[in-house]
């Protein structure tokens, strides 16, 4: 089986890569960042745990997960960033291992491959799921400028930069690649370079 473990800094173009490879390589495309939403809706066991830690107030009046809630609690606070990504994480290895199990019972003419998309594979020492890791990179400045572009409206320059510092070097996750797409020029030429690496 060929598990493509694609991540990359936020905003490099993760997701054009995975979209492009679902649409031009017809591969099934795993979202983390799915399944981490699942795993904190309502009535989960995940989202049990965190009112156990840090109350009710975390929750909406109907019941769901307040976002920015959680948000204020882990922004600022490393320590309870880890915590409760330790709750999440689980559920999303887990949901990974079925769709594996799956993928490998279906038949399929060539080797069985799947895109695991997982924004933190890095930080969240998520390699072990995967057969390979591709990462996305851009430029630095061309990062924050299409950040500022997507978000610029509500977000502030200093507010996305803090986004960016907040994850592992670009440059770091590039030196633990099998596969670095280089996304600091057109669209066209990143698409080649997943052609190229599909094989
Ligand atoms: P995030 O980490 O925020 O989820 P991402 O890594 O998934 O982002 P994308 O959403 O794919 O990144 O791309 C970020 C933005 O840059 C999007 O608006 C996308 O259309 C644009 N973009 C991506 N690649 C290119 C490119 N080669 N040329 C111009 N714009 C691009």
């Amino acid at each position: 089986m060929r598990l493509i473990g694609l991540t990359g800094g936020i905003g490099t173009g993760k997701t054009t890569v995975s979209n492009y490879l679902a649409r031009t390589h017809n591969l099934p495309v795993w979202d983390a960042d799915i399944y981490a939403r699942r795993a904190v809706e309502p009535d989960s066991p995940v989202l049990d745990t965190l009112v156990d830690r840090y109350g009710s107030e975390l929750l909406l009046p109907d019941g769901s997960l307040d976002r920015p809630a959680l948000g204020n609690i882990i922004f600022h606070n490393l320590t309870e960033r880890r915590w409760v990504e330790a709750q999440i994480h689980p559920f999303v290895r887990d949901r990974f291992r079925e769709n594996c199990d799956a993928l490998r019972k279906t038949p399929s003419p060539g080797e069985p491959t799947a895109v695991l998309a997982v924004p933190l594979l890095l930080e969240a020492e998520m390699t072990d799921l995967a057969t390979e890791i591709w990462v996305v990179y851009c430029s630095p400045e061309q990062q924050k400028r299409r950040l500022i572009e997507r978000h610029g409206s509500s977000l502030t320059s200093a507010q996305i930069q803090a986004r960016i510092d907040s994850q592992m070097p670009l440059e770091e996750k590039c030196r633990r690649a099998d596969v670095v797409l280089d996304n600091s020029s057109t669209l066209e030429v990143l698409y080649e370079q997943c052609d190229r690496a599909i094989g």
